[in-house]
């Protein structure tokens, strides 16, 4: 639901009504300033008030509940949409995601994934023997120093770069399997990548970009732009929506690529070292993000990084070294300073002493 909304909506109706706030607050037995606080979004009305309060504005309270008027073609649709939405909030979002999906469900699996890079005189096995899962809602992180094979991994996985052998499975799918052609609708439908290079392009505003998105998905627009203003909010980026991506500063361009990339709600969010070119400030407000989007939406995130503060936001680190992974670690009931702690404590370990540099 909507708050926001819903106080505008009930602002707009009672002025239609030829009511004062306090007029409203008489009537309902209320004070003045209770209305207020709804009209600004800062709280909903009490169960018990809902349907005199619908009486006085005229309207349903599938409208009240959507913070909008509902035509009699879209009725059907909509009160679904303010059932749905009114049951989530009532059991809790986690609670209904159990209960409805297989939450523990596979998303991506890989299999004895190698990947040798041929050139005339030299061969490079950069991804040697690699075999893991990553369940739905979990963040994943990557770990590993300069060439021992991550972006390689993540390439192959997005497929953008083709294993030389073993299996990748997405949503179930061998992404062998697939032709150029397929790959590129199936990167549409299933990935959304969160890269150094923000790849937002810059003749497009920051909402025409995550739009764009979406659009090639074929999603009705009205749906497009409740989405957008939703994920902006969640993510602070609503005050640059409409301005182009020169204009706003490196973390906001890095949320917006967040936003474009969960908007189309990807089975799999992919992302290379993007706190890299970010300030701290900035990496931390991002890889918050990522926590949020894997606790709130389910989102599934594999996030590649050689930074052990990045890495200590995740559920799960892989660690990498010479194309192989030699080490995972699951983050506990601890506090991100001791999953901080054991992460550089099995670093050392595999480093053998020697921390990594990138
Ligand atoms: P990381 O991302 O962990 O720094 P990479 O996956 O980029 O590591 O590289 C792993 C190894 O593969 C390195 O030895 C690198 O030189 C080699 N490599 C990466 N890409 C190519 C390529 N296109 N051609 C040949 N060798 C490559
Ligand atoms: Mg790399």
């Amino acid at each position: 639901m909507d708050q926001k909304k819903i106080g505008s909506f009930i602002a707009a109706r009672r002025k239609d009504n030829g009511l004062t706030q306090s007029q409203l607050a008489e009537k309902l037995g209320i004070t003045d300033k209770a209305i207020s606080k709804w009209e600004n979004g800062k709280s909903m009305p009490d169960l018990s008030l809902f349907s005199p309060l619908c009486d006085l504005l005229q309207i349903t309270l599938n409208e009240l509940l959507l913070g909008e008027f509902i035509s009699d073609e879209s009725l059907k649709e909509k009160s679904n949409q303010v059932l749905l939405e009114v049951v989530t909030s009532w059991l809790g979002k986690d609670q209904w995601e159990i209960k409805t999906s297989s939450q523990m469900s596979t998303v991506l699996k890989l299999k004895n994934v190698k990947k040798i890079y041929e050139t005339e005189c030299t061969s490079t096995v950069a991804v040697k023997d690699v075999s893991f899962e990553i369940a739905k809602g979990s963040f994943v992180g990557i770990m590993g120093a300069s060439g021992s094979g991550k972006t390689t991994l993540l390439n192959m996985v997005a497929t953008i770069d083709k294993a030389t052998s073993g299996q990748i499975e997405i949503d179930g799918e061998d992404i062998a399997g697939l032709s150029e052609n397929d790959l590129a609708s199936f990167r549409r439908e299933h990935l959304g990548f969160v890269f150094q290079e923000y790849n937002l392009l810059d003749t497009l505003t920051v909402y025409e970009n995550i739009a764009l998105a979406l659009t090639i998905k074929q999603i009705p627009k009205v749906t497009v732009k409740r989405t957008i203003l939703n994920l902006a909010e969640r993510l602070d980026i609503s005050d640059v929506l409409n301005k182009f991506p020169y204009e706003i500063s490196g973390g906001q361009r890095q949320r917006c690529a967040c936003v474009r990339a969960i908007a189309a709600n990807p089975s799999l969010i992919l992302a290379d070292e993007p706190t890299g070119a970010l300030d701290s400030y900035s990496a931390k407000q991002l890889l918050e993000t990522f926590v949020m989007l894997s606790r709130e939406y389910s989102a599934t995130i594999l996030m590649v990084t050689h930074d052990a503060l990045s890495a200590s936001y995740c559920d799960k680190i892989l660690f990498m070294q010479d194309g192989e992974i030699k080490a995972s670690l699951e983050r506990e009931q601890e506090s991100k300073q001791d999953f901080f702690t054991r992460i550089l404590d099995t670093m050392a370990k595999i480093t053998g002493g020697v921390p990594y540099v990138s």
